[in-house]
C-alpha cells in the first residue's frame, strides 16, 4: 500500500473512480492537504461505486494509473484497501475500518466534491459518516449547497472552519471554495475513444500505459 509509516496524526482521504486519474484530480488532493495542513492524503480509488455506473476499465488498470501518476508526487498517496473488498465500497465500512486501524485520536477528513454531497443522504448509513470522520466539501460550479432537508440540517450542525479539523479527530463539516481545473475523466474517455490525445490533462506516464493497455477505444 502506498501509505507511509508511522501514524498520522491528520489523514485526508480523497476517493473517486479515478477513471481514469488526471491533473484536476491531483492538484485538488494536493491542494487539500495544503490548506487542511494535512500529515498525510490518500487517494483511494472505489471498486463498484454505489453511485455511478461500472467503470469502463478494470479495478487493477485504474489502480495502476494511479500509481503511476503517484509516482512523481511524494506528498499524496494512495489507498487501494476498497478495491481489494469484494463488495460495493461503502464509505462508511471504509471509515470504521480506518478508525479500528488508526485509533480515536487521528484526524480523519473525508473529501468529496459538492456533486456527491449533495446526495448525501442517500449514502448507506449518512448520519453516521460524521461520527467517523469530518466531511470536506469542495464547491463545483454548477452546484449549490442544499438550502433545506437533512443535508442542509447536517450542514448547520456541523459547519466549521478548516482549522477545526486539527482540533477533533471527527465531527466537523468544512466546505471550501476550490478552484478547479476543468478537466473530466469523461472527457478524458471521449477524447481517446475519439483518436485525440489527453496529453496535459493527464500525468505522462498514465497516457503512455493507457496507450501501451488500449484503454478507452471503445
Ligand atoms: P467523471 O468525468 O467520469 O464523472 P471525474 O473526473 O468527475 O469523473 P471521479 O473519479 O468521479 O472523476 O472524481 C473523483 C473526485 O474528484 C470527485 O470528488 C470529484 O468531485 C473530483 N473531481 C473531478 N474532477 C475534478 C477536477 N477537475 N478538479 C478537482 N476535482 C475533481
Amino acid at each position: 500500500m502506498g501509505t507511509s509509516a508511522p501514524k498520522p496524526h491528520s489523514l485526508g482521504l480523497f476517493g473517486g473512480t479515478f477513471d481514469p486519474i488526471h491533473l484536476g484530480h491531483l492538484r485538488l488532493a494536493l491542494e487539500l492537504k495544503q490548506q487542511l495542513a494535512l500529515d498525510e492524503m490518500r487517494l483511494m480509488p472505489c471498486y463498484i461505486p454505489p453511485h455511478r455506473a461500472s467503470p469502463s476499465v478494470d479495478a487493477q488498470q485504474r489502480l495502476t494509473m494511479l500509481q503511476l501518476a503517484l509516482k512523481e508526487c511524494p506528498q499524496l498517496h494512495w489507498d487501494a484497501r476498497e478495491l481489494q473488498r469484494e463488495k460495493p465500497s461503502y464509505t462508511y465500512d471504509t471509515l470504521r475500518e480506518l478508525r479500528t486501524e488508526l485509533g480515536e485520536e487521528v484526524s480523519l477528513s473525508w473529501c468529496m466534491g459538492m456533486d456527491s454531497f449533495v446526495a448525501l443522504d442517500t449514502w448507506h448509513r449518512w448520519q453516521e459518516l460524521i461520527e467517523l470522520a469530518h466531511l470536506v466539501v469542495v464547491a463545483r460550479p454548477g452546484w449549490e449547497l442544499p438550502a433545506q432537508g437533512p443535508v442542509a440540517d447536517l450542514i448547520v450542525q456541523h459547519r466549521a472552519d478548516a482549522e477545526a479539523i486539527r482540533s477533533a479527530s471527527a465531527g466537523k463539516l468544512v466546505i471550501l471554495e476550490q478552484r478547479l481545473l476543468p478537466i473530466s475523466a469523461t472527457e478524458i474517455r471521449a477524447h481517446i475513444k475519439a483518436g485525440a490525445s489527453p496529453q496535459f490533462l493527464v500525468p505522462d506516464a498514465v497516457w503512455s500505459y493507457i496507450r501501451a493497455q488500449g484503454l478507452y477505444r471503445s
